[in-house]
């Protein structure tokens, strides 16, 4: 292993920390960090990168990220129930179960690898659902939310650490992560029956952040069109025109998706079929339906789920962390 370590530095000028890294971690995952510690630039004479529009956190959760690609784990292949994001983690010696370093400085003490009581049933891919993967029972969790708006709270900050996790990939092109991120948030969804659907902050932040035609926001796009906009209650025209008044780029794209939908993959004699399947399994049968695969191809992608589930709870876990601590912020603030 090449032990040559780098400093990168994190955030925004007085709040800014330097974190030690091995810089073939950095540059196996990503051809951005690659090009700037192994080229001719400054980075590389200086083994140094300011990265000020990244905070701490999300990027010691891409180092945990890359942390679980490197060392092998033998557990944490179970998806965490939603109550996670009121009460954190169960797993005990967060950060303790780990085989080598990652980063010289120790590890963020809210980051977790999932431990052996997350159960050993990793024979199925997490967004797949076979029979072996526990879904939550949905009036569980509609009870769950009705009730509980720290829970929708919750949901909604994860969701935004997810969204940053996908950005960080995005702009420092992370290709595997990008993927990652959308399998564990797909994972998550199915396992929960909770889909994301149109909520402001997430909107705004991803449209700011991501060009239109991220997978990240085709995830949001299809899981509004087939789960968010069939829910009963709430008149179409309604949720419609909220959605447009949010934004209309998105609305535009969910009524693309529903108009196919609804041609329902049917095609005249002489034309190709321009519809989508009726229903979500079948649109989007698993997260590579949205990967871009230039890290691995499709059968060696489905491997890697079924074989490192791990990597996905991780980053659902992760999330949910972020979230918590974020909760807690706005709390004291
Ligand atoms: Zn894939």
């Amino acid at each position: 292993m090449d032990l040559d370590t780098v400093t990168v530095r994190v955030g925004e000028a007085e709040s800014a920390v330097n974190i030690t890294v091995y810089r073939n971690l950095l540059s196996d995952v990503s051809p951005y960090f690659r090009g700037a510690f192994e080229g001719s630039f400054v980075e590389a004479t200086d083994r140094f990168i300011s990265l000020t529009d990244v905070t701490e956190h999300t990027f010691r959760m891409f180092l945990q990220w890359v942390h679980t690609q490197v060392y092998e784990h033998s557990s944490g292949a179970t998806i965490p129930s939603p109550a996670i994001l009121l009460h954190g983690s169960t797993t005990k010696n967060a950060g303790n179960t780990t085989t080598g370093p990652v980063e010289v400085q120790p590890p963020h003490p809210t980051q977790s690898v999932p431990d052996a009581e997350t159960l050993p049933d990793a024979t199925s891919a997490l967004d797949e659902l076979d029979g072996h993967q526990k879904r939550w029972d949905v009036n569980e969790i509609e009870g769950l939310c009705s009730e509980n708006s720290e829970l929708i709270n919750g949901y909604r900050l994860s969701l935004l650490s997810f969204l940053r996790l996908y950005v960080f990939a995005d702009k420092y092109n992370v290709p595997q992560l990008r993927d990652d991120v959308l399998t564990a948030l797909t994972a998550q969804s199915i396992s929960w029956c909770w889909w994301p659907d149109i909520e402001r902050e997430l909107m705004e932040s991803a449209y700011a952040a991501l060009p239109s035609s991220s997978k990240f926001i085709r995830l949001l796009v299809l899981s509004t069109a087939y789960c968010w906009l069939s829910q009963p209650g709430t008149s179409s025209a309604t949720k419609m025109r909220a959605m447009k008044e949010m934004n209309e780029e998105f609305a535009f794209e969910v009524m693309v998706v529903q108009n196919q939908r609804l041609k329902d993959g049917e095609s005249l004699e002489g034309m190709p079929s321009e519809g989508m399947p009726f229903w979500l399994e079948e649109a989007m049968p698993d997260s590579c339906t949205l990967h871009e695969h230039l890290a691995r191809d499709a059968a060696k992608c489905r491997e890697r789920i079924c074989d490192q589930p791990y990597i996905f709870t991780g980053l659902i876990e992760m999330c949910a962390q972020d979230a918590l601590s974020m909760a807690k912020e706005s709390d004291e603030g």
